[in-house]
């Protein structure tokens, strides 16, 4: 790929690993549990359709996305498994595109229960999942009013419930007290609704959920990060393999020379302490990679650490290849990614900059072209 590949900077995608973190987490499951994979943001910057495909076809049943444009792409790329929108969909419009596209939404109010309805009529039906909040504090209606949302719904003949699901709020916190307090108030939920026997989808657990306690697995997990190679959290990492799936690649596009004394980058915030050569590589800020990790990440080229000096800009950055002589312009940078003995994950880059993976990961959408191999 490196060889064919000639732009200034690009995401590298190995479907394999997505294959791979897919079979993992099903590896977990019971056979009559299903894995829904979540591929909202652009499958978290991986590339919904290809990612899509792959876990697909290593045993997901499902997907997940955030919004209806996201599951019309996937429907357009040949994609036919049930598709559930988690986030708010709440116009008539958006009802007309939920039945043409045949993408399931979640349910979160009795009001919207309501516009759908109307809007569905009786000579169609929507499959629907129920968003119940028990501990969030997100979408959906609270675990201890939900019984007569749940008849609502019931009385619309044109809304099915073929699921009915929560979302944990500290499901990666070694401690998990919370996470069970909101298990403890989903099966009150499950056990006064009376669903249980009905026949929908019961779901619960992201990844750090689902890796962390067979009990919240019940018919379906819904699992985003782990799909894309990373751990949650720590200490769920003798759970199973994981291999991240995306690398960042640019090229030096231009080394120089620069005297002690020079500065580097927009306000100067790196000198040249000695004389010393560096290289520009064509990514910047508007690519995803943060500008707060200016002066604060090391990349690698050859199997060989460069630091990252000066300021991130939008487009361009520069690093320090003074110990590296024999450096051409064109050489392959990794940013991001495994080179030789050099491993840079999101997850370094998240604790540096004292955010979370998933948020690195989502960056990684506007304008790097994605080679998959
Ligand atoms: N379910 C819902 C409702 C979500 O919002 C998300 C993502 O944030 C997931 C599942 C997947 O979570 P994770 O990426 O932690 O597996």
């Amino acid at each position: 790929i490196e060889l064919m590949y000639r732009g200034r900077a690009w995401v590298e995608i190995d479907v394999g690993a997505i294959a791979h973190n897919t079979r993992q987490l099903i590896s977990l499951l019971e056979p009559t549990t299903e894995l829904m994979s979540v591929v909202k943001a652009d499958a978290y910057g991986h590339g919904a359709v290809t990612v899509a495909k792959a876990a697909i076809q290593a045993g997901a049943t499902a997907l997940g996305v955030a919004t209806i444009p996201e599951g019309i792409e996937l429907r357009k790329a040949g994609l036919t498994a049930p598709i559930l929108v988690l986030g708010a969909t709440n116009k008539p419009d958006q009802v007309e595109s939920l039945l043409r596209w045949h993408l399931q939404p979640s349910l979160c109010t009795p009001k919207q229960a309501l516009i759908f309805s109307e809007t569905v009529g009786d000579r169609r039906v929507l499959p629907v999942h129920l968003a119940i909040d028990t501990g969030m504090s997100r979408l959906g209606v609270r675990w201890d009013e939900a019984k007569e949302f749940i008849q609502l719904v019931q009385g619309q003949p044109n809304l099915e419930i073929v699921g009915i699901y929560s979302h944990c709020a500290t499901a990666d916190d070694p401690d998990p007290s919370m996470m069970q307090e909101q298990h403890r108030r989903f099966e009150r939920m499950l056990d006064t609704c009376g669903l249980r026997e009905h026949n929908c989808k019961i779901h619960f657990a992201n990844s750090a959920a689902a890796m962390s306690d067979a009990s919240l697995h019940y018919d379906m997990v819904r699992a985003g990060l782990a799909t894309y190679g990373l751990y949650p959290s720590p200490h769920l990492k003798a759970r199973i393999d994981l291999r991240p799936a995306l690398q960042i690649k640019a090229r030096i596009t231009q080394v120089k020379e620069l005297p002690a004394g020079t500065g580097v980058s927009y306000g100067h915030r790196f000198v040249a302490a000695q004389d010393m050569k560096i290289g520009v590589i064509g990514i910047g800020y508007a690519d995803g990679v943060p500008r707060s990790l200016s002066n604060r990440v090391t990349f690698s080229i050859k199997g060989q650490p460069v630091s990252q000096i000066g300021a991130i800009t939008m487009d361009q950055m520069m690093l320090d290849v003074t110990h590296l002589p024999d450096l051409q312009e064109g050489e392959i940078v990794t940013v991001l990614g495994t080179d030789g003995d050099q491993v840079m994950t999101a997850d370094d880059w998240a604790e540096t900059l004292g955010t979370i993976s998933w948020e690195i990961l989502c960056g990684f959408k506007n304008r790097l072209p994605r080679v998959t191999k």
